[in-house]
């Protein structure tokens, strides 16, 4: 074997030995929340399609109407010729729905934050990063060449501690958290941390992948409480309730500025193609319009929850925490006997010792098939570690 087969043998071998082998599978997404794999239909509590918008007939419409209007794809960097109308039309929406006064869309919610955080902070500046935090949060950081502090999940009193202590040290500041944490479900106490920004003179950046279109009456966790709270910086994915590909940040004119000029995932990467900006566009009117759709995948994350006594729900997510990869990889599997996916999450995504089901409602499941998956859950939770 020459050394780069070696390498990726003995990683692989590695991997397996952990229980922490991944492999991809074909998945037919036909109907809403209901997908097909090696023939066999299932009812996915898997998707981040909150909405199930990514079925919907109208952003489908969309989506084609956009290829048909402006072609397949962007042809070039927003800078350069990228920069199709329906671009400037969905940043204008996005900063309306969000209260700010502009919005720059990036070419996924991962390359938002590797473009976002080194345009705002470097050497001689600080990071405050919730341990929770997504991948790209601490893949932007990292790439920043900031100091990066990892707080504990949500104890906004570290972060007075951290800042009390040490802020002076440091030009500028920018903490930065999961508005809605994706893998526990759980909100970021974003009016501590916006109080706490404010106190020390720090910038407060949240993501809100998993909070728009489903928290905040739709426009994510920035205002969850009914009314925006302070926050400057409003990152988010077009991927998940806006049924599409994409990111964003919503800010103020010159920070939208700053990215359009110094955000190297902006400058160096195509536009996002026509279709999903014209798709991301008709999941924003529905959003806009529909309340009550919007209310749903929380009301059956409510309902689920009940069924098991656990707490409320702040979120869609539900997280049924069952320690190993062999745990969770086990009931998945029974699960899926059953006719459900609920894809087990293990480590790297979530810390050692916590693989669980992670459960993503949306707004159309039927209440027939969560009561049926929290039946099958109890027992999951019942058997023996
Ligand atoms: C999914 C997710 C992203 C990545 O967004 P993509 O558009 O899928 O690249 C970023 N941050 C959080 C918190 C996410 O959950």
């Amino acid at each position: 074997m020459d050394s780069l087969e070696a390498f990726a043998a003995a990683k692989l071998s590695e991997i397996d030995r952990r229980g922490l082998m991944r492999r991809i599978l074909e998945t037919d997404r036909v109907a809403p929340a209901v997908l097909y794999r090696q023939g066999k239909r299932y009812v996915s509590f898997s998707c981040n399609d909150y909405l199930n918008l990514t079925q919907d007939e109208r952003v489908k419409t969309a989506a084609v109407e956009a290829v048909k209007r402006y072609g397949a794809g962007a042809g070039a960097s927003r800078l350069i010729t990228g920069d199709h109308p329906l671009l400037s039309q969905l940043e204008a929406r996005l900063a309306r729905f969000k209260e700010t006064e502009d919005c720059v869309v990036f070419g996924s919610g991962y390359l938002a934050n590797l473009g976002i955080i080194p345009a705002l902070v470097g050497r001689e500046d600080l990071i405050l990063a919730d341990a929770l935090s997504h991948a790209c949060i601490m893949a932007g950081s990292k790439l920043s060449d900031a100091h990066v502090h990892v707080f504990s999940h949500n104890d906004v009193n570290e972060v007075d501690e951290i800042l009390t202590r040490d802020r002076g040290n440091y030009r500028n500041c920018l903490i930065v958290t999961d508005g809605v944490f994706g893998m526990d479900g759980d909100l970021a106490p974003v009016s501590d941390l916006a109080g706490l920004a404010q106190k020390h003179n720090a910038w407060l950046m949240t993501d809100d992948a998993h909070g728009l279109g489903v928290v905040g009456g739709g426009r994510g966790s920035t205002f969850a409480t009914g009314k925006k709270m302070p926050v400057p910086l409003q990152m988010g994915t077009l991927s998940k309730s806006l049924a599409s590909y994409g990111g964003y940040l919503c800010a103020s004119s010159k920070v939208c500025d700053l990215m359009r000029n110094r955000a190297r995932t902006v400058i160096f990467t195509t536009g996002i193609p026509p279709a999903a900006a014209g798709a991301a566009l008709a999941a924003l009117d529905i959003i806009e319009t529909e309340p009550e759709y919007v209310r749903r995948p929380l009301e059956r994350a409510a309902l689920f929850c009940r069924l098991l006594n656990l707490g409320a729900p702040q979120s869609p997510v539900v997280p049924i925490i069952l320690g190993t990869p062999s745990r969770a990889l086990n009931a998945s599997a029974k699960l899926a006997e059953a006719g459900f996916i609920v894809t087990a999450i293990r480590p790297p995504t979530v810390p050692e010792g916590t693989s669980r089901l992670r459960v993503a409602f949306s707004a159309l499941h039927e209440e027939e098939d969560v009561r049926r998956l929290a039946e099958l859950v109890r027992g999951c939770m019942s058997e023996e570690a």
